[in-house]
């Protein structure tokens, strides 16, 4: 189906109000159909048209009340169809692969994390993978009635044209990764994209927001590297491309050597692997340097994971190492402690440096930093305060995020439903009606 034959105006206005519907339903919690047109200024019938458009093609359902037939008038409530059009993110972080489904309504519906030493592989080997977990989450998705419609993959790197140019802690350089990727998928897949994980991560933070909630924002991905993602009324600056690479940004001139081939950078100080290290502990087992093996503790409850009809279908286990450092340092251990403080200034140190330069209405702190944010923001506030000119830095302008590790994974899999509610014409013309 496709609006063959009009003129472009009238193909260009149908996609313009199909997206605005679309829009209206998402942001609408139970709207009718005429409360839609009163709302957005059209016609009741061209709304009802568009609706029904919408309707066929699995993106809205209504629910029209018991008493009333499906003739005539419909009064029924539209919502986003939980069983229709779906996306699918795919993340390939250092120590852990972790892939998400999430229906139009951004509820997630599958997820699957497998714990991986992908840096001591090779990126075809750590792809080949990622796309075969990335293919039973599909498969999983599939037999829920859904749709997946697009796979977005995230990967701490610097990324372009769905290539990642370099990522220092997985060591791949001018990796093909959508190609990769979808070799493991097999097929019948969705088309690949790829992204750098913290912007992401952003995009996630911003998703999973309240309506009202502030739509500018730098966010910062704590992993084994640090990314950030500028949040600019809702929409991510990317700069000429690599914007956010805030884990290379200069704390101490002469300080220890970083993977990027620089000295002193953020990363050096206050990503997984340093903080790890300062608190004697080992970086993959997590176990305290020098003494008898201790067992990993179960990883807590992650944030998100109580939301409705997600399946669960692995282990999230992915934080163990920092959980272990979270135990110690609630137990008062000097080294855990003490390495949180320091990184906790390092971080304030790099902060101050974005905040004086770009003035983020919020500053939001997520990854592995949600989980140690207790221990860290005590010496990050101390450092902001010093250091935002002109003493204008208040202390809630720093948020933690409820998200933790899961924010790229999820944003990845929104990128694909959000595609879709930006054009939902495009996705017509493509798939045809779903009745
Ligand atoms: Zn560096």
């Amino acid at each position: 189906m496709n609006g063959g034959g009009q003129p472009a105006s009238k193909q260009s206005m149908r996609r313009h109000n199909l997206a605005l519907v679309l829009r209206q339903v998402a942001a609408g919690g139970s709207a009718s159909r005429a409360a839609v047109a009163a709302r957005v200024g059209l016609t009741k019938a061209t709304v009802s048209s568009l609706v029904e458009e919408l309707r066929l093609a699995g993106l809205v359902v209504e629910h029209v009340p018991e008493n009333q037939g499906r003739v005539g008038r419909p009064g029924g409530a539209l919502a986003l169809n939980p069983q229709g059009a779906a996306g699918v993110g795919v993340e390939v972080n250092v120590d852990y692969t972790a892939v998400c489904v999430t229906d139009l309504t951004g509820a997630p519906r599958v997820r699957l994390t497998e714990r991986a030493g992908n840096r001591s592989r090779d990126a075809a080997e750590t792809l080949h993978s990622a796309g075969r977990l990335a293919a039973r989450a599909i498969t999983a998705a599939r037999r829920a009635g859904l749709s997946p419609v697009q796979v977005t993959l995230g990967v701490p790197g610097l990324v372009h044209d769905d290539k990642v140019l370099h990522a220092p802690n997985l060591d791949w350089r001018h990796v093909p990764a959508a190609d990769l990727l979808g070799r493991g998928l097999g097929r019948q897949r969705p088309p690949v994209s790829v992204d750098n994980e913290a912007n992401l991560a952003a995009i996630g933070e911003f998703q999973a927001r309240p309506a009202g909630a502030g739509a500018s924002f730098l966010y910062i991905s704590g992993e084994i590297g640090i990314g950030a993602g500028l949040m600019v009324d809702g929409t991510l600056f990317r700069g000429g491309g690599f914007a956010g690479e805030i884990g290379h940004v200069t704390v101490t001139p002469d300080g220890p050597e970083c993977g990027c081939g620089a000295r002193g950078c953020l990363e050096r100080y206050a990503g997984q692997d340093a903080l790890l290290e300062a608190a004697e502990l080992d970086t993959v087992s997590a176990t305290r340097l020098g003494s008898a093996p201790a067992p990993v503790p179960a990883a807590a409850t992650r944030p998100g994971a109580t939301r409705r009809q997600a399946v669960q279908e692995a282990p999230a286990d992915a934080g163990a190492p920092v959980e272990r450092l979270a135990a110690l340092a609630a137990d008062g251990d000097e080294a855990a402690v003490r390495a949180l403080a320091v990184a906790g200034r390092a971080l304030g140190v790099a902060l101050s440096g974005a905040v004086n330069l770009l003035d983020p209405p919020e500053v939001v702190i997520g990854g592995i930093y949600a989980r140690l944010a207790p221990w860290l923001v005590p010496s990050l506030q101390v450092q902001l305060h010093e250091r935002v000119t002109s003493g204008r830095w208040r202390s809630d302008r720093l948020q933690v995020s409820g998200l933790g590790t899961e924010a790229a994974v999820l944003g990845a899999a929104g990128a694909g439903v959000q595609a879709i509610l930006r054009d939902p014409s495009a996705y017509i013309d493509v798939t045809g009606p779903a009745v």
